[in-house]
C-alpha cells in the first residue's frame, strides 16, 4: 500500500526499519537511507527479509534529500536522523510534497536548545502543500502525548496536573553510555530544568529537582526533573494544565561521571582548536563513547515510562496513571535493540502506520496529542508496548 523511507540507521532506525518490515500489508516497499551507508546496509542484512532497500544521503543536503525522494517516491519519510536534520528534511518533503515525521523536535546544532516554534512554523506551507507533518511520534514524546490525549478523551472532563514519568532501571554493564544518540542526549540533560505551573514556566537549575518515585515491577527510583519538549504541545493543546513537569531517573554513578565531563569541558559545544583543527568537545566525546545501537546484547532489566494525571471527572477529583514497562532483553529478541532504541521505534512505525491509513489525516504540521488516540492505543501491544492503567490509587510521584 505505501512506501515509506527512513532517514538515520542508528539505534531507533533500525527498530523502525525491523517493525515496518514485519507489517508488510502496510509497508510495501522501504527505504534506510543514512550518512554511513554500511550501516544501513548491516541492518538490512541482519534482517534477512530482502525488503529493504538502502541508500547513502547526508540529510542536512535538502538537494540530495530531495533527489533520493524523487528517485524513490515514499509517501512518507520518516526521519530518525537527528534532530538537526528535521527542517532540511522539512524542506525537502515540502519541495516533492512528501509526508513528513520524526520523533525529536528541531534544535540549532550551535545552541543547545529545543523548540517547537521552528516546526510549526511550517504549518501553513505543509497544508498549502496538501501534506503532514507528524512531529515527535516517539514514546516520549510521542506515546506520552497520546496517553495524555486518551486520558483526557476518557477519563476526565478537565485535566490539571500531569507528571510524566521516565525510568530505566535497565544494565548495559558499560561504565559510561547513553540510550540515545550520546551527544542530543547529554545536552538535553545539562540544559536548565524547567516546569509549567499556573501559567508559566519555572526554570531551574539542571538536575536541581529530585525526588524518588515508585515505578511499578521496579520500586522507588531517584528521578529528576527535566525539560522535556511534549511539555510545550501539551501545555497548548491542553490549557486547562495548572501543572505539567517531565521526570528522568539516572544512577548517582552516571551523574557523578557526567558532572566531571562537564567540569572539565567535555560536554561543552563550543569549538576548540585541536592541532590546528577546530572541534567541538562534545561530538568528540560522542566519538569515543558506545554507539546507543551497540548496547542491546546483555542489557537486562526494565523500562517504564507513564503519565500521572490528576483532574475532574463529573464534578469529583480523580486521578489516572497510565504506563508501559519494557524488557530491555524482551526488546533484544524482537528486534536487535535495547528498550529505548525500541520504545522509540515502536510508536514512530505505528504513527506511521496511522498517518498512512488515513486513520490520522490532515493537511499541516501536528503533534501526536492532536489526533484520535483510540486506534494507536487498541494497536500499541500488539507491536511489544502493552500499557496498564490505574484509576483513583496511590501514585508513583507523591503531589
Ligand atoms: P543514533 O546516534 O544511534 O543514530 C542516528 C543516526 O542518524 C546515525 O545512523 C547517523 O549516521 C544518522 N545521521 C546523523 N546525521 C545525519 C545526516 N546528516 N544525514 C543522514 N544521516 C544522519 O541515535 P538514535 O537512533 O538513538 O536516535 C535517533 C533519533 O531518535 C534522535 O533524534 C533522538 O533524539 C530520537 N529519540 C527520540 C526518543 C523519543 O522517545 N521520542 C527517544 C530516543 C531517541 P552516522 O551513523 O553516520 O553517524
Amino acid at each position: 500500500m505505501a512506501k515509506v523511507l527512513i532517514i538515520g540507521a542508528g539505534g531507533v532506525g533500525a527498530v523502525v526499519a525491523h517493525k515496518c518490515a514485519s507489517v508488510p500489508e502496510v509497508f510495501t516497499e522501504i527505504m534506510l537511507a543514512s550518512r554511513t551507508k554500511e550501516k544501513a546496509d548491516r541492518i538490512a542484512a541482519a534482517m534477512d527479509k530482502g525488503r529493504i532497500q538502502t541508500a547513502k544521503v547526508d540529510a542536512d543536503n535538502v538537494r540530495e534529500t530531495v533527489a533520493l525522494i524523487q528517485s524513490f517516491k515514499p509517501d512518507l519519510l520518516i526521519n530518525v536522523a537527528l534532530p538537526y536534520q528535521d527542517l532540511p528534511l522539512m524542506d525537502a518533503c515540502l519541495a516533492t510534497k512528501t509526508n513528513y515525521m520524526d520523533t525529536a523536535n528541531y534544535e540549532p546544532k550551535d545552541v543547545a536548545k529545543f523548540e517547537y516554534k521552528w516546526q510549526w512554523a511550517y504549518h501553513d506551507r505543509f497544508k498549502e502543500a496538501g501534506i503532514m507533518a507528524l512531529l515527535g511520534c516517539g514514546f516520549d514524546p510521542g506515546v506520552t502525548g497520546i496517553y495524555t490525549a486518551y486520558a483526557a478523551k476518557h477519563h476526565f472532563d478537565e485535566i490539571h496536573c500531569l507528571d510524566i514519568v521516565d525510568c530505566n532501571a535497565g544494565d548495559h554493564g558499560k561504565a559510561f553510555a547513553t540510550n540515545f544518540n550520546p551527544e542530543i542526549n547529554i545536552r538535553e540533560i545539562t540544559q536548565k530544568g524547567k516546569y509549567w505551573e499556573n501559567g508559566q514556566w519555572i526554570e531551574v537549575e539542571p538536575i536541581s529537582i529530585h525526588k524518588p518515585i515508585n515505578y511499578p515491577n521496579i520500586g522507588e527510583k531517584e528521578s529528576y526533573l527535566l525539560y522535556h519538549e511534549e511539555l510545550e504541545s501539551l501545555v497548548k493543546n491542553y490549557p486547562t494544565l495548572k501543572r505539567a513537569r517531565f521526570w528522568m531517573t539516572f544512577g548517582q554513578k552516571y551523574i557523578t561521571v557526567l558532572s566531571v565531563l562537564q567540569e572539565i569541558g567535555m560536554t561543552s559545544i563550543k569549538p576548540v582548536i585541536y592541532e590546528g583543527k577546530e572541534i567541538v568537545p562534545l561530538q568528540f566525546l560522542k566519538a569515543v563513547l558506545p554507539e546507543p545501537s551497540s548496547l542491546g546484547a546483555g542489557y537486562r532489566g526494565q523500562t517504564s515510562i507513564g503519565c500521572q494525571i490528576t483532574g475532574i471527572k463529573e464534578g469529583k477529583e480523580q486521578t489516572y496513571y497510565i504506563w508501559n514497562n519494557c524488557d530491555h532483553e524482551a526488546a533484544f529478541k524482537d528486534t536487535g535493540a535495547q528498550a529505548i532504541s525500541y520504545t522509540t521505534g515502536v510508536p514512530a512505525m505505528l504513527g506511521a502506520k496511522m498517518l498512512l491509513t488515513n486513520h490520522w489525516n490532515g493537511c499541516g504540521v501536528f503533534n501526536v496529542e492532536e489526533f484520535d488516540p483510540d486506534p494507536f492505543m487498541a494497536e500499541i501491544g500488539k507491536y511489544g508496548l502493552p500499557w496498564n492503567e490505574k484509576i483513583n490509587c496511590p501514585l508513583p510521584v507523591n503531589l
